[in-house]
């Protein structure tokens, strides 16, 4: 069977040398050294700064909108995972769905202007598959109309724009390290601040509200840490993420080879790279879309939906919802991830890929 995804393991010896640490020093949580370690190499390797480590990605998005103190809503795509929408609606916050760009799968800038009213607080964009979003345009609209912008970045461990890390944009980027993703602890994610003063008051909500100089409660608080096991699995995964990275962009890039001209995909911005993180494709109606799925499964291949549905029509959000967003309702239905990960072969791909192609 060829699964859809396979979490990334390291070599146990190499995980369980970090996890050593934790055990010599009887130091398991409580931004103990192996979390620092994680963060300050983190920082390194995507060059930023203001990385903040946490439990799970929804957490991060969670922690940012707190941060920024959002209320009313915020403008959003329905064309992602569900916590991207579900992470706001949890802190309070309404989603507003504007529609999808059709080249990019990205949340559409016109389409968010049109849904901007007197409530809105802030725009949350996905950087789709890995794809960034108009991140240059999303910064002008967030300059001229004073709203935070928080990317959901989760897709995109590793991607640059103009040479630099697309996680510099925006107010806030947050990543997530669940096992499935190209980078992983296990459970995990971080925000990366703009500005040093939102890291700052987050690092402070985070500790309970405590403030550590004299241990004191000043204000609301949450637990939101990273464990040192997290960190110890998250250090040897990045130990081995160049070899991660170049491998599931040269499938990615077979992929892309193989079935050009059979199906579409979204068009990648121009001034990035490549991550691997999901490889998409999409048919010309829902129909064809279902007879491929049923095809791989019956020879053993599994690729899957996604993102399905529309998240502007699903029934928690359907009350609140006015407009409808016929990009992002289309692509839903006629878009899938084919298999990608690691210990994935070349040869593997081409089967996917021939396989595929007689099931059109
Ligand atoms: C994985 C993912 C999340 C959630 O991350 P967790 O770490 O599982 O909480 C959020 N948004 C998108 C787009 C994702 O793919």
């Amino acid at each position: 069977m060829i699964p859809v995804n396979k979490p990334y393991l390291p070599a146990f010896s190499k995980y369980s040398k970090y996890l050593e640490q934790a055990y010599a020093r009887n130091w398991l949580t409580n931004n103990g050294p192996l979390v620092q370690e994680l963060k300050l190499r983190l920082e390194d390797y995507l060059g930023v700064k203001n990385l903040m480590l946490v439990a799970n990605g929804t957490l991060s998005m969670q922690l940012a909108y707190k941060v920024f103190a959002l209320k009313g809503n915020a403008v959003t795509t329905p064309f992602t995972f569900i916590a991207t929408s579900s992470s706001l609606q949890w802190e309070h916050i309404r989603p507003v769905f504007a529609d999808i760009d059709p080249k990019s799968y990205c949340l559409s800038l016109d389409s968010v202007k049109k849904h901007i009213n007197n409530e809105t607080t802030a725009v949350v964009p996905v950087h789709v598959y890995g794809n960034p979003c108009d991140v240059d345009g999303f910064e002008k609209l967030r300059e001229s109309h004073g709203l935070k912008i928080i990317y959901d970045a989760a897709h995109a461990f590793g991607v640059k724009v103009n040479g630099k890390s697309v996680l510099h944009y925006g107010d806030a980027s947050s990543l997530s390290f669940h096992a499935t993703k190209v980078f992983h602890s296990v459970e995990g994610g971080a925000v990366i601040f703009r500005n040093s003063d939102d890291y700052e008051r987050a690092m402070f909500m985070t500790n309970f509200g405590i403030d550590t100089s004299d241990g004191s409660i000043v204000s609301d608080g949450i637990n939101t840490k990273m464990s040192e096991v997290h960190a110890a699995m998250g250090l040897a995964v990045l130990d081995d993420i160049d070899l991660i990275l170049a491998h599931r962009t040269a499938l990615f890039e077979l992929y892309l080879k193989e079935l050009t001209g059979y199906v579409r995909f979204p068009v990648w911005h121009e001034k990035s790279n490549y991550n691997g993180a999901y490889i998409a494709v999409t048919f010309s109606s829902a129909e064809q879309c279902t007879k491929v799925l049923e095809g791989l499964k019956n020879e053993n291949i599994i690729a899957r939906r996604y993102f399905a549905p529309s998240l502007n029509t699903l029934d928690i959000y359907c009350a609140q919802q006015s407009g409808s967003c016929p990009v992002s309702e289309h692509f839903a239905s006629a878009t899938i991830c084919l298999p990608l990960y690691f210990s994935l072969t070349e040869k593997e791909v081409i089967h996917v890929c021939n396989t595929l192609k007689r099931y059109l």
